[in-house]
């Protein structure tokens, strides 16, 4: 079977080259899955791994637009429609410098498990363009967005494709692209989600990825008998995930003593209270402001700027409990994961996709932590889009308690089914076999009801 999945990662490599991304996230799936392949057979002879990891479609669009200055700027636009066996394409857009295909098609790839997850109808896709939002005008974003969407109309539907936020992309920005997408297309419908409680958007659906995360990291801990309360806890990132993630640590009695940008990262040791996450939010998310003021308003704390030739990122040697990487992928290599063990950390809840490298989760699962993959442990916010797209469909909202306590129910759900997996799979304990197993039976068992397709 070794050689099989060997066969597997050679040809991915060879027929995406200069993709280290989409081949680390493969790679790390197909490892879970060699158990499967050697219990279920049938699945090799349908090719139905093969199948998943080329995308059923992959779009690339120019996306010209005219800054204010009046000079003609041109970004690239993607869409990768990754799997839609159990429903919909459905996965964020991202905008950022760094966006090319290789991290969309990765991105892609997990959000077909991750969906499945959640057990509401989702297939998977993401999609995005290199546009760095940061910097720019609000005039110049929604022009930018309207010539992205301008493309991006004819591929996408409520029944079709349906994307949401990601990096870069946040409330302003799901706004531009619904005013172009409505104007374009003469219909107001849920063709996107994360969009503006006054016209379509579900409430908690800006908390969901954060607050699910912190709620898989309580059931985490909840196998061990034990809670988030007293523990401190490490957390990257200030945008969205970061936010709320820190929120809901603090509601369930955690301390959070970190947050992080990509030009730095606090540590604040009497921790970071509600009164200053209320400033973190207003800093990112009003003033478009960077991590480093936080200390010109809070002095105790300590301003530690990203140093890019550095081995490890000091924001994961501090001591602490639980550590919730909320920023991006490959933030926390191998220096990093033996600085969290280190350092006493017996519990992670990744908020954000694939933060940690091949080598870092292999230290992870060698320790026998508690260590929940971004794709269960994220999965909140998708799902809260799933709610979304319901309460689109039938035009109702629910209350915030309602959503609430629905996105509470999935992340129990997909914790459970990620222990009874593994435990069923003879890894007990190990969450990534758990999500990358289940998630992939029941895309894969659609797969083969439907035929090849
Ligand atoms: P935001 O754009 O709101 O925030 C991203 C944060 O990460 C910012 O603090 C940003 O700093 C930092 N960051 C981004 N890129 C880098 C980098 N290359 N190096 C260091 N720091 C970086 O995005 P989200 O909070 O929405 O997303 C964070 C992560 O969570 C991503 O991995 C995303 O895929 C994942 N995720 C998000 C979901 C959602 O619902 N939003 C759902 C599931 C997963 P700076 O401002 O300096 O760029």
């Amino acid at each position: 079977m070794g050689s099989f999945v060997d066969e597997i990662l050679n040809d991915v490599k060879a027929k995406n080259p200069a993709e280290p991304e989409f081949h680390q996230a493969v790679e790390e799936v197909v490892e879970s899955l060699e158990i499967v392949l050697d219990r279920r057979p049938e699945l090799r002879s349908y090719k139905v791994l093969e199948r998943m990891i080329e995308p059923e479609r992959v779009l690339m669009f120019r996306v010209p637009w005219v800054d204010d200055s009046g000079a003609v700027q041109v970004n690239r636009g993607f869409r990768i429609e990754m799997n839609s066996a159990i429903g919909p394409y459905k996965g964020g857009l991202r905008f950022h410098p760094s966006v090319n295909l290789g991290i969309l098609k990765f991105l892609a790839f997990e959000q077909v498990f991750k969906n499945s997850l959640t057990t509401l109808p989702m297939g998977g896709g993401k999609g995005g363009s290199d546009f760095d939002p940061k910097g720019k005008s609000d005039n110049e974003v929604m022009r930018f967005c309207q010539s992205f969407m301008s493309e991006l109309h004819r591929h996408i539907g409520p029944n079709t494709d349906v994307p949401a936020g990601d990096i870069g992309v946040g409330g302003r920005e799901i706004g531009y692209l619904f005013g172009q997408y409505k104007r374009l297309r003469n219909e107001f419908t849920g063709v996107l989600t994360g969009k503006g409680l006054d016209w379509g958007g579900s409430l908690i659906r800006p908390e969901a990825t954060g607050y699910g995360s912190v709620y898989f990291a309580a059931e985490m801990a909840g196998t061990r008998d034990d809670t988030l309360e007293g523990k401190i806890c490490l957390v990257s990132g200030s945008g969205n995930v970061a936010q709320f993630t820190s929120e809901k640590i603090l509601d369930l009695g955690g301390k959070v003593v970190t947050m992080s940008d990509s030009g730095g990262y606090i540590y604040d040791d009497e921790g970071i209270d509600r009164d200053k996450l209320a400033f973190v939010m207003d800093l990112k998310n009003n003033r478009r402001g960077r991590i480093s003021e936080y200390v010109d308003k809070y002095p105790g704390a300590v301003y530690t700027a990203t140093d890019r030739d550095s081995d490890h990122n000091p924001l994961w040697a501090h001591k602490a409990d639980c550590a919730f990487p909320s920023a991006t992928q490959n933030e926390i290599n191998g220096k990093d994961a033996a600085n969290l063990l280190a350092g006493g950390v017996w519990l992670v809840s990744e908020g954000a996709n694939m933060p940690t490298n091949l080598e870092g989760v292999e230290q992870f699962i060698d320790a026998g932590i508690l260590y929940g993959p971004g794709k269960a442990a994220n999965a909140g916010g998708v799902a809260t889009s799933g709610l979304e797209m319901s309460q689109n469909s039938m035009r109702l909202n629910w209350s915030r308690e309602e959503v609430d306590a629905k996105l509470h129910g999935i992340m129990k759900s997909i914790h459970s089914a990620c222990v009874e997996t593994a435990d069923q799979f003879g890894t007990p304990g190990n969450y990534v076999n758990g999500a990358n197993i289940a998630g992939f039976l029941k895309v894969a068992d659609a797969m083969i009801d439907q035929g090849v397709v």
